[in-house]
């Protein structure tokens, strides 16, 4: 079972969640050996330019990740995990760009 997860408040309107990987095995055997990932992503919400809410998801630069996406073009690679910091900046389809440092969300 997944853990629980809290929303992460990044200020300036931002909060995340961490998004695991616990791929079926049954179902996808293929998958044996790789294991759980908990922190596999990051989905970041925020409010898009017209106000409403919108959501953008970033895949972290992990062993797991590179194995089961090897052709995934984006990875965020994460520089510090408490607080949090990725590199590079998040761009949503929506124009919302900025960065995650030092766990706060910092306006590109
Ligand atoms: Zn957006």
């Amino acid at each position: 079972m997944p853990p629980h997860t809290d929303r992460i408040d990044l200020g300036d309107g931002h909060t995340a969640e961490w998004e695991g990987w616990y791929p079926d095995r049954e179902l996808n055997p293929q998958l044996a050996g790789i294991p759980d990932v908990d922190r596999w992503g990051l989905v970041i919400f925020h409010k898009n330019p017209a106000g409403q809410d919108c959501a953008g998801f970033v895949t972290l630069d992990g062993e797991v990740q590179r194995r089961v996406e090897p052709n995934r073009a984006n990875r965020w690679t994460v520089e510090s995990w408490d607080p949090l910091t990725l590199s590079p900046s998040v761009l949503c389809s929506c124009g919302d760009h900025g960065f995650i440092r030092e766990g706060r969300w910092v306006r590109a």
